[in-house]
């Protein structure tokens, strides 16, 4: 039987997140509107510290953690619907206790020095497989890791990575010579740099250069030539976190939306009144629903250990398509107002963008449901198998 309510466990974690959301991170927007536009991070690195803390205090820790590295472990259906409540608000704070997927591939004495280190929030990490020559065609990256003695030297320019000057250690992606790309794991002070990179949003990436960077072979992450499968396997794993943020965020503005309807006049009525306007409320609603479910599917099968990597590409790519659809609406409902920075609806407008083209542009996740479709990889008419 199919079966769309949440248990009561799951229930209650949602709403003390909810309400942990309302009351610990919703009070910080106007002071991350104000930084922002000053020119200043939104929020400092402290502040989300305290407050993954404090909820780590009433047990919130490691969603998707295992307990034996002391997390909740609940499970990709409960990561999407924590996103839902986390992607309510525009304050970049997610709970801590989190580490990259790739790094529980790690050695005994790798899982020492950086996986633990990054569930405890005491390094930070970033991921690096783009290049300023390769995006989407991620199998062309040029960066080389030469063997060198018992070492590797890595030279090249990585660009787009997120955290990259806040990084403590990078999960970079190289090509070693007749052997294949290959991930290892490279602290700052090994001696690559940053270069932040000016966006129209407030993700601040960075370049990141290697110039005849020294890595020991222990920092090998997986295996030598076997790095393409472990890239894939992290950009898969957040695939449907995205939707699931976005519906959180086109939820809040879509409220938005609707209580400036029923206050705002125009020519004598109010604006809500006005089919144009319902017309615009009902289509975000419909819209955000279908991505809803697309995504809770996509989480359900990961959850079952089920491939889910078309059911990603679907819910992601309806799930970027929306929340810029459902952004623009509820702009263009506010009017002058919804242009203005007094309203933090042009932040979420450009915030969002970026959803149509990290982690698989709209293109490319197009080309992978088509391809599955075309080589028979998918056969259309399925219910959940
Ligand atoms: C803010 C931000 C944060 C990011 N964070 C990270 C990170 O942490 N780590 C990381 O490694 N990368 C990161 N990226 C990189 C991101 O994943 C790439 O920008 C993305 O994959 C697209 O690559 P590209 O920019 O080179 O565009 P290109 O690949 O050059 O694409 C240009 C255009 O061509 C289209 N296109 C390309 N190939 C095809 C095709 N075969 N068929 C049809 N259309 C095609 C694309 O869809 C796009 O519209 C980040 C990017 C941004 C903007």
């Amino acid at each position: 039987m199919v079966d769309f309510s949440l248990t009561d466990e799951e229930r209650q974690i949602r709403d003390t997140v909810r309400s942990f959301i309302e009351r610990e991170v919703m009070p910080l927007e106007s002071q991350v509107l104000r930084n922002e536009r000053a020119g200043r991070p939104g929020v400092e690195r402290d502040t989300i510290r305290e407050l993954q803390l404090k909820a780590r205090r009433s047990g919130f820790w490691g969603v998707l953690t295992p307990e034996e590295y002391g997390g909740m472990d609940l499970g990709p259906v409960m990561a999407a619907i924590i996103a839902m409540e986390t992607g309510r608000t525009f304050v970049p704070f997610q709970f801590g206790g989190a580490a990259d997927n790739i790094l529980y591939f790690a050695n005994d004495e790798q899982k020492q020095r950086y996986l633990i280190p990054t569930i405890e929030g005491e390094r930070i990490s970033c991921f690096a497989i783009t290049e300023p020559g390769a995006g989407s065609d991620a199998r062309s990256i040029r960066s080389s890791a030469r063997r060198d003695g018992g070492d590797f030297v890595i030279n090249g320019e990585k660009t787009f990575i997120t955290n990259g000057n806040e990084a403590d250690f990078v999960m970079v992606f190289a090509v070693v010579p007749d052997e294949g790309v290959t991930c290892f794991l490279v602290d700052r002070d090994m001696g690559w740099k940053s270069e932040p990179i000016p966006t129209m949003g407030q993700w601040g990436p960075a370049a990141l250069i290697f110039e005849n960077v020294r890595v020991p072979d222990e920092n090998v992450l997986g295996e030598v030539g076997k790095g393409f499968e472990l890239a894939m396997a992290w950009i898969r794993n957040g695939r449907f976190m995205i939707p699931a943020r976005a519906i959180g965020s086109a939820e809040r503005l879509l409220q938005m939306a609707i209580d400036y309807a029923n206050i705002r006049k125009s020519m004598g009525h109010l604006i809500g009144e006005y089919q144009a306007i319902q017309w615009q409320i009902a289509d975000s609603q419909v819209e955000i629903e279908a991505t809803k479910w697309l995504t809770l599917y996509a989480a359900w099968r990961a959850e079952q250990g089920l491939d889910a990597r078309h059911a990603s590409s679907i819910a992601k790519l309806n799930g970027a398509e929306m929340a810029n659809k459902v952004v623009d609406r509820v702009l263009q409902i506010h009017g002058g107002m919804g242009y203005t920075k007094e309203l933090p609806i042009e932040r979420w407008y450009r915030e969002l963008r970026l959803l149509r083209i990290y982690e698989g542009t709209d293109e490319i996740q197009r080309r992978t449901i088509a391809r599955n479709l075309l080589k028979g990889h998918v056969r259309l008419g399925g219910i959940g198998e």
